[in-house]
């Protein structure tokens, strides 16, 4: 390949929003023949709304419920979404930003915020009798910090109503504070109205699409489903530092993998992908994901994935 040509084929990607970071980049992107997405924020806006609250029945209203009264206390589900509001605060995550645009009124203050990546949230968050360690996150990692997720005989626990918002698409995270789950939270994200387009154009370039993210199985598969990727492409439930071993075990199989996301949780998988294929950045997302990349989407426009790759074809093919 000539120094020329392979300049004009950056050049011309650069007017398409494709910002590739060395002209011999160009030679991993034609070998391409499997791209894996991210999905929150790739395939879909990752902007999510809050649609939903579910409280919890707590133990002490068991009793009242069984006698098919209504169980009284407050309104506990405006509790939980300011808690849990507090916490979020402190998180980039599209889930706390959703969390934190839906809570009305003063938000309580927070202090020692943590994040535990893929699981969820934790903070010390004031109250009129003085502070109180709440987590916010999924429902087996809330288990593990030893809380108790609910339920009973006729009472719906924590997992049955996760179960229920997930079967609507949803993305459903638990709000937990001295040791109870308190409310399960809905969450709703759009998927981009190209994503469907850029899977078609990629399929149409002969590379199989497929799916990896860290949040639940059915919104997986129904985004999947919605854009055109097959149900065995789909890699839900991930955490962060495994996203890496979906790519690499790709790779063993001999496939020549790009590797499409936005987050922080996609830096070390973006970066694998780079090693032996290619790493595609959002230009919407995160610094840490643009470092990691080869190739940036200025746009953050999905469907120059599919251009990156015919340019990247192109040029070479004249160059021969
Ligand atoms: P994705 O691959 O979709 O970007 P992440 O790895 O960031 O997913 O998150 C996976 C899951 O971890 C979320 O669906 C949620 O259950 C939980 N989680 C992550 N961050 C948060 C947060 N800030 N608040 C609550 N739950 C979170
Ligand atoms: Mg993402």
């Amino acid at each position: 390949a000539t120094p020329t040509a392979l300049l004009v084929g950056t050049g011309r990607a650069a007017q398409q929003g494709i910002v590739i970071k060395g002209p011999e980049i160009l030679e991993s992107t034609r070998r391409i023949d499997t791209v894996v997405l991210d999905k929150t924020g790739t395939l879909t806006q990752g902007q999510m709304s809050l649609a939903g609250v579910d409280s919890l029945v707590q133990p002490e209203q068991h009793e009242a419920l069984r006698r098919g009264e209504r169980p009284d206390g407050g309104e506990p589900s405006g509790e939980a979404l300011l808690m849990a509001a507090a916490v979020e605060s402190g998180s980039e995550h599209p889930i706390a930003r959703a969390i934190v645009d839906a809570a009305a009124g003063p938000m309580p203050q927070a202090r020692d915020f943590s994040n535990h990546a893929g699981l969820g949230v934790s903070a010390l968050v004031a109250t009129d009798g003085g502070e109180r360690e709440v987590l916010v996150g999924r429902p087996r990692w809330l288990a593990e910090q030893g809380v108790d997720l609910g339920g009973a005989e006729g009472v719906p626990g924590t997992q049955e109503l996760v179960d229920a918002a997930e079967q609507t698409g949803a993305t459903a995270v638990v709000v937990a504070w001295e040791g109870r789950a308190r409310a399960v939270l809905h969450l709703r994200d759009t998927i981009k109205p190209e994503a469907h387009e850029a899977i078609t154009e990629l399929k149409r370039l002969g590379i199989t699409p497929h799916l990896l993210t860290g949040d639940n199985r059915a919104s997986a598969e129904r985004v999947a489903a919605e854009v055109g990727i097959e149900a065995e492409h789909v890699t839900a439930e991930v955490l962060p530092q495994d996203k890496l071993d979906v790519v690499a075990r790709l790779q063993e199989q001999g496939r020549v993998v790009g590797m499409v996301g936005d987050g922080v949780n996609d830096a070390a998988a973006l970066a694998q992908a780079g090693s032996r294929g290619l790493g595609f950045a959002m230009g919407t997302g995160t610094d840490v994901a643009i470092e990691a990349g080869d190739i940036t989407l200025v746009r953050g426009d999905v469907r120059t994935v599919p251009a990156a790759i015919r340019i990247s074809r192109r040029t070479l093919r004249i160059i021969k």
